[in-house]
């Protein structure tokens, strides 16, 4: 069988088990028992497999790759387009969602009481993240912090700073190619060994994958409140339809015009990459999946998936920016903040920025959304209304954030000549 029929199975398993437990036994001491000792580790420990070994990949792979293309005008002209690729699709996320958003105006369904219980069940987590959000560090401060002083102390930390390891792997890629071939050689070698090293874990941790994924879907359908779906119908509908339009209308028309390829197929190919996505809810677990199904599976060339990849799973998140633009128009809506055309484009490149700051991680977008709604004066404590629902909408929104960097790096090489995989 498979590996993505098997990894298929597991979400199946899990999500009728998890909803099955929760709604036959939602108090149940056992079911507590059940998620405390067996699902929430079980699916801990395939994530932290995962996640282990981020960091020594996008530092291999990003500089191998900026090594192995070489030069450093081809390197200038593949960056350019991967990075305006990004802003352009991400821009066209948030605006399609915030188009929705002002159709469907999900805001005006969530009135009086429900409001009030949601505002008061989520308060005090609300309240924490509000507090995170204000000793987050977002403005002049972030472009400093990209260029770290002491690389190693800005990725030892519970939560790393991807973009200043970005920088410094880009810095040693470039560096690789202006010094001796002989002397480049060996440190080509060595970063190529650590690659194929990362590789071969990730492969092992991915055969627990069907097991992982069931965990970790139990761990959150177990517990999640399904009446949540109905007094936030009208907000998940939104954010959810604007997803399905992204992924299957608008990737699907960027992978037929830009990268010249058959968007169904496409599809078949990276499910293993979706599935992934959706049952971590994290773009760095999911990378090194990224990187083996895109190579293997549509033939993009390493030295591209190597360059676009990592800094797609750190820098590129359409899901997420959608997810924000909307939640924050719902948010006004919720509150009766009337947001001008002038605010709301200031609510468009806010997300984009956002979400290039957003770690890769379950609810990394979260603390910075928080400041987003500061930003344009809408009660940041809003946040509660939606934290219920939000591990529902982080998985589908990855699923986009991941899906968004293939397409990116299926663009790329096609524009840089190379053929892709098409049996
Ligand atoms: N979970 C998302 C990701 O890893 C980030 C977010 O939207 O919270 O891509």
């Amino acid at each position: 069988m498979s590996r993505h029929s098997k990894i298929f199975i597991g979400l199946i398993t899990g999500a009728v088990a998890g909803v099955a437990s929760n709604f036959l036994f939602p108090d149940a001491e056992f079911l507590k028992i059940v998620q405390t000792y067996v699902s929430d580790p079980l699916g801990k420990i395939f994530l932290n497999l995962l996640i282990m070994m981020v960091i020594p990949l996008v530092f291999a792979s990003l500089s191998l790759g900026v090594a192995q293309i070489g030069d450093l005008k081809k390197l200038g002209r593949i960056g350019f387009k991967t990075i305006s690729y990004f802003f352009l699709v991400t821009a066209l996320a948030v605006t399609l969602g915030l188009i929705l958003v002002n159709a469907i105006r999900p805001g005006d369904y969530l009135q009086g009481e429900t409001k009030t219980q949601l505002l008061t069940s989520y308060s005090e987590q609300a309240s924490q993240i509000k507090e995170i959000s204000e000793k987050t560090e977002f403005g002049i401060q972030t472009l400093v912090n990209i260029v770290p002083r002491n690389p190693l102390a800005a990725v030892a930390k519970p939560n790393p700073e991807m973009l200043a390891l970005i920088f410094v792997s880009l810095m040693i890629g470039i560096a690789l190619t202006m010094i001796d071939k002989s002397k480049a050689e060996p440190v080509i070698k060595l970063l190529a060994g650590i690659n194929d090293v990362t590789i071969v874990i990730i492969n092992i941790a991915m055969k627990l994958a069907p097991f992982g994924v069931a965990a970790l879907i139990f761990s959150v359908t177990s517990r999640f409140g399904f009446e949540l779906l109905v007094a936030l119908g009208m907000y998940m509908v939104t954010v959810l339809s604007g997803l399905t339009i992204l992924l299957f209308g608008i990737f699907s028309v960027l992978i037929k015009i830009f990268a010249r390829y058959n968007p169904v197929l496409f599809f078949k190919k990276i499910q293993t990459v979706m599935m992934t996505a959706f049952s971590t809810s994290s773009s760095s677990a999911t990378l090194p999946t990224t990187i083996s199904v895109s190579q293997t599976n549509l033939g993009i060339p390493p030295q591209i998936t190597g360059f676009v990849l990592p800094l797609g799973a750190t820098m590129n998140m359409n899901g997420t920016a959608l997810f924000e633009g909307v939640t924050v128009l719902f948010l006004a809506q919720v509150f009766g903040v009337n947001l001008s055309l002038g605010v709301q484009l200031i609510v468009i490149l806010m997300s984009v920025l956002t979400a290039i700051g957003t770690a890769g991680v379950p609810s990394g977008s979260i603390p910075l959304l928080a400041i987003v709604l500061a930003m344009v004066h809408v009660p940041v404590e809003g946040i509660a209304i939606i934290l219920g629902a939000d591990r529902m909408l982080d998985m589908c929104r990855t699923v986009l954030n991941v899906t968004g960097d293939i397409t990116c790096s299926a663009y790329v090489a096609r524009s840089e000549g190379y053929e892709l995989k098409t049996d």
